[in-house]
């Protein structure tokens, strides 16, 4: 696999925690400059990096405000003078029944993981054909390709960040090999977001963490372990490499078989 990222300069979004973090890790490592955003502990996060590659910058961006989305990647255009590879990792999850979900989440999940990525594209894809060269990546879901129950919002989100990609890559794959835009579905992946839920699980059912957690998996996913974040971050590393040149639209999925059921 030809696979050189050194000096790349990769905008990943909601990388102060979880996924987007490791995959921040991971790429800063092989030598890339990484411009982030997120909430929550951004200084921990920018220490923790800069310990890996002196080239970072965060950026203090709501995924909610077009304006902010412009700003994030204009300061790093500014810093870097250029952007080879984006991943759109920032995502929220609320959990309730459909006929009870607030309106107001349904808009912040919509907002967050389906419009940013719209937004982060479309403003990223001229300085990638600037340079004949870009790589597009979206962190999905298995519910971008089947859905849970109360999720309505997430489901919907995830399954509309599939249906950008493929027209993405569509539109450039007509153009030129060198940019691509794919997706990556995981299954769980033991994260603050998940956690959340696993918490709300054993509060619920009154059992423990262990056995809320034990179940969560259970339900889904037949390996009945979480998906390492660093095997997610390999995966999109694999996606940004010359190898990967023809991978286009493609939705990968990386879940410990709950797809396969
Ligand atoms: P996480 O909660 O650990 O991280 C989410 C990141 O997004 C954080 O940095 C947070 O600050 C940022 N963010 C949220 N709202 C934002 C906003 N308005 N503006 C800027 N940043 C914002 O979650 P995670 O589990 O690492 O999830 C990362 C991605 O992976 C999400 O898109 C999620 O849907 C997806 N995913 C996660 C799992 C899992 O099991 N954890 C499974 C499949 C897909």
């Amino acid at each position: 696999m030809h696979n050189n990222i050194n000096n790349k300069v990769v905008l990943i979004t909601g990388a102060t925690s979880g996924i987007g973090l490791e995959i921040a890790k991971v790429f800063a490592s092989q030598g890339a400059k990484i411009a982030f955003n997120g909430f929550g502990n951004a200084e921990e996060a920018v220490k923790a990096l800069e310990q890996i590659n002196s080239d970072i910058l965060y950026i203090n961006s709501d995924l909610e405000q077009a304006n902010e989305i412009e700003n994030l990647v204009n300061q790093t255009i500014e810093k870097f003078s250029k952007i080879d590879i984006l991943i759109n990792n920032a995502g929220i999850q609320h959990v309730s029944p459909l006929q009870d979900f607030s309106i107001e989440m349904w808009n912040k999940i919509i907002a967050v993981n389906l419009s940013a990525s719209f937004h982060t594209m479309r403003l990223c894809l001229p300085h990638m054909q600037k340079n004949n060269w870009g790589r597009i990546i979206n962190i999905a879901s298995v519910h971008g390709l089947a859905a849970s129950a109360n999720k309505s919002a997430y489901v919907a989100a995830k399954h509309g960040i599939i249906g950008l990609t493929k027209a993405a890559a569509l539109e450039q794959a007509s153009v030129s090999s060198n940019i691509t835009c794919n997706a990556i579905c995981p299954g769980w992946v033991k994260t603050p977001l998940v956690e959340k839920q696993i918490i709300a699980k054993s509060q619920h059912l009154n059992i423990s963490f262990e056995e809320a957690k034990y179940q969560l998996l259970s339900e889904k996913q037949p390996s009945k372990e979480f998906i390492e974040a660093a095997d997610l971050a390999n995966l999109a590393l694999f996606l940004c490499s010359e190898s990967a040149k023809q991978v286009q639209g493609a939705a990968w999925n990386i879940d410990g078989g709950w797809l396969a059921q």
